[in-house]
């Protein structure tokens, strides 16, 4: 990847809010017009024909949008330095211009001679909080195709051959006549294989491959968050034709934490005060990722009201800078009260009458001129 990367909505011309739709077609635009076909030997064609499908990868997947809405550049990984050739390109969105669009312009055909990348898998990893805090390896299980011993993968039967298709002989499309139009498409007697199984293999019923179950270290970074993926490169499923394997991605789960709710990097924490505590302030012990913290909750504490402990939330998995632990108080009103409280609480509230406290004053005092106004509205 370039050191200046170009943001990718300034490479495609469209607007921070465009629509799946649009972005589709500002990059069918521009493949069209950078199409190395109609651009030979020119290599900033080219590179502008790599650099808006790198942009088309990210923003027309709508996880990969959002990280890099959020993170920018640093939020996404495209492809492994980007897109190496032409047929990186053609591979990931051929299904796009499937003989419409570049298969009519340009002659279609380039599936042709080239390799296929393994499917992707996928896997699920649950993790406490606090494994998520500081990171941590886990393993996970996987199930990908292995090549069949019984048939060397070929799918044949042993002793038995594929033979050559006999309706595409062997070169696996065929042409197809649709009014006008003379199409290449994939021979549906062997699906592009060009060879096509008799006897079957028992062991893999013809299809050369059986399941290999596969236990593997995933190196989980430090603050990952529920629903993040981490990308275990080349350990999906086996390319069928000899090309790279894709690729695994393990999904993180975080497990409901018993005390602390997660926003984002901070953390929360919601503590109980007594009326008592409130009223004339006092220490409290909280938990934290880091063992109990003191923190002094001042006397007129209102409920709702949160204190903030820099730094003792959880770490971004890029920038390591740790969140905040937030202490969102609230004041507790007791159900029962013993008599000798209740004695107590009466002569406070005798008290209160004679010295009422502001929030209640102009609330009293709304109370009154509304009243008043209702009265002079009844009397016109
Ligand atoms: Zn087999
Ligand atoms: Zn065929």
């Amino acid at each position: 990847m370039a050191a200046t990367q170009r943001d990718y909505y300034e490479i495609l011309g469209i607007s921070r809010t465009a629509s799946d739709g649009e972005i589709a077609k500002a990059y069918r635009k521009l493949a069209i017009k950078y199409h190395p076909d109609s651009h030979p030997n020119d290599d900033e064609a080219t590179a502008k024909f790599k650099e808006a499908a790198v942009a088309y990868e990210v923003l027309s997947d709508a996880q990969k949008r959002s990280r890099y809405d959020q993170f920018g550049h640093a939020g996404v990984e495209p492809r492994a330095g980007g897109f190496h050739d032409m047929n990186d390109v053609f591979e990931a969105f051929g299904d796009m211009f499937g003989g419409s669009v570049f298969g009519d312009l340009f002659g279609g055909g380039r599936s042709r001679n080239r390799t296929r990348r393994g499917a992707d898998l996928q896997c699920e990893v649950a993790l406490t909080l606090e494994e998520a805090a500081v990171g941590v390896t886990k393993q996970v299980q996987l199930t990908r195709h292995s090549r069949c011993r019984a048939c060397s993968g070929s799918g044949a039967a042993p002793g038995s051959e594929p033979r050559m298709c006999g309706r595409c002989g062997g070169i696996g499309q065929v042409a197809m006549q649709t009014g006008i139009l003379r199409v290449q498409t994939t021979c549906p007697e062997c699906r592009g294989n060009g060879r096509v199984i008799t006897k079957p293999c028992p062991e893999c019923s013809g299809g050369g491959a059986v399941p290999d179950h596969v236990s593997l270290e995933v190196k989980i970074p430090a603050g990952v968050d529920d629903g993040m993926r981490v990308r275990l490169t080349g350990e999906g499923q086996p390319s069928p034709d000899g090309g790279p394997a894709g690729d695994a991605y393990c999904l993180i789960q975080i497990r409901p934490h018993k005390i602390f709710k997660r926003d984002g990097d901070d953390l929360i924490i919601q503590v109980p005060l007594s009326y008592c505590q409130a009223v004339l302030g006092t220490t409290i012990e909280i938990p934290t990722l880091n063992g109990p913290k003191s923190i002094d909750v001042p006397g007129g504490t209102q409920s709702g009201e949160v204190f903030r402990l820099r730094s003792l939330g959880m770490p971004d998995p890029r920038s390591r800078q740790r969140g905040d632990m937030l202490i969102q108080t609230y004041v507790e009103i007791p159900k029962k009260v013993s008599p000798k409280q209740e004695e107590l609480l009466r002569s406070l509230a005798s008290l209160d009458e004679e010295h009422v406290t502001p929030q209640r004053k102009s609330f009293l005092d709304r109370v009154l001129q509304y009243f008043r106004t209702d009265e002079l509205d009844q009397k016109k």
